[in-house]
């Protein structure tokens, strides 16, 4: 049969970035838009709040885990370890 039926039913199944048909994988976006997107965001080109605005990419879903990208740069900014064996030793009990 090559007579293909029209997917009305179907939610929308591509990339939101113009000019792409990707399936999307993270914010209504496939996960190459997303990529590049991401490094613009990080390059300070662009800015997640303005692309939602635009309807350029979906918000965030709640719930959902942080990205590996995004765990990798929040364990950057995070503080070293802290040194609690130095705090432990302090205190000796004598009688
Ligand atoms: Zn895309």
């Amino acid at each position: 049969m090559e007579n293909e039926p029209t997917q009305s039913s179907e939610p929308t199944k591509e990339c939101l970035m113009p000019a792409c048909d990707r399936e999307p994988e993270i914010r209504g976006i496939c996960t190459q838009c997303y990529q590049s997107t991401s490094r613009m965001v990080r390059n300070g080109k662009a800015n997640w709040p303005e692309l939602e605005a635009r309807g350029l990419v979906l918000p965030a879903a709640p719930g959902k885990p942080p990205t590996p990208a995004r765990q990798a740069i929040e364990d950057l900014t995070a503080p070293g370890p802290i040194d609690h064996q130095a705090d432990h030793q302090a205190t000796e009990p004598s009688r």
